[in-house]
């Protein structure tokens, strides 16, 4: 049950944070979405959240930016009042081989990735020690389980995230705090459009032979919101149809 909760959603403009946001929006929970920048696609989120009887708000914030992911933690409380739910999604690649991939794409990927996940947590770490309950859901990768040529920094904050989950399930536990990561893995978003040229490749890897939905990933994260999953915490669980078996 996510009844009558509030869920903060990051990167829930589009893609699998847009499923993600919707699915616990159609579960009865208010839903407030964090996005970078692409301000028509967090309208069209909203309306679409409004439309599942819900209350939504959008807030344009660079995770990354400590200050900023501050003060939105700030406004968001102040308008929807206790967060029950931190579903730290936002995320972006900056895929090269090491010898081609610039200082700043290594950066990039960290800030956004890693330590905007860490950004989100600390400023509501109060919020949840306060209230003594609560769930956290990371979106790792099976690229940070297993790795990727090409992804030395994208898999670098995956694997970063799974240390992140475990450690702030550690600290929060004894709060009823809980804390897991998924790890999707090929899902159809605009992330991996530009893989599409490989999908053949791809699903040669994927035992269920077909690429994954947001959908799929908002239904995991949907039950580790939930009381459902109430004793699970600290798991890093893997939505990739067997690829990384
Ligand atoms: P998309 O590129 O479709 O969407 C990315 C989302 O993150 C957008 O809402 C974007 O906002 C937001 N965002 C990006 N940078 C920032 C930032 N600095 N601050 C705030 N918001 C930001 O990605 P996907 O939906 O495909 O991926 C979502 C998550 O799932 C990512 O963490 C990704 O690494 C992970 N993942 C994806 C897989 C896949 O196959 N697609 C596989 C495994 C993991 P805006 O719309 O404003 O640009």
């Amino acid at each position: 049950m996510i009844q009558g909760r509030t869920a903060i959603v990051t990167g829930g403009s589009r893609g699998i944070g847009r499923a993600i946001a919707l699915t616990l929006a159609s579960q009865g929970s208010d839903v407030a979405i964090v996005y970078a920048g692409n301000e028509s696609a967090a309208s069209e989120t909203v309306a679409l959240i409004e439309a599942c009887g819900v209350r939504a708000q959008a807030y344009q914030c660079d995770v990354s930016d400590y200050e900023s992911s501050k003060l939105v933690v700030e406004n968001i409380i102040a308008d929807f009042g206790e967060i029950h739910i931190l579903c730290n999604n936002a995320g972006i690649t900056r895929d090269a081989l090491v010898p081609l991939m610039k200082e700043s794409d290594f950066d990039e990927v960290i800030a956004t990735n890693l330590k905007g996940t860490f950004n989100m947590i600390k400023h509501t770490y109060r919020n949840f020690m306060k209230r003594k309950a609560g769930t956290i859901i990371n979106i790792s990768s099976v690229v940070g389980i297993r790795g990727n040529a090409g992804q030395a920094n994208y898999a670098a904050s995956k694997a970063g995230l799974i240390g992140l989950t475990k450690s702030i399930a550690r600290e929060l536990g004894s709060r009823n705090v809980r804390v897991n990561a998924v790890a999707p893995g090929f899902i159809a978003t605009e992330m991996t459009a530009t893989l599409n040229s490989d999908l053949e490749a791809w699903l040669e890897g994927i035992p269920l032979k077909r690429p994954g939905t947001p959908q799929d990933v908002a239904n995991l994260v949907a039950f580790l919101a939930s009381d459902a999953s109430a004793y699970i915490t600290g798991q890093v669980i893997q939505v990739d149809g067997g690829m990384a078996i």
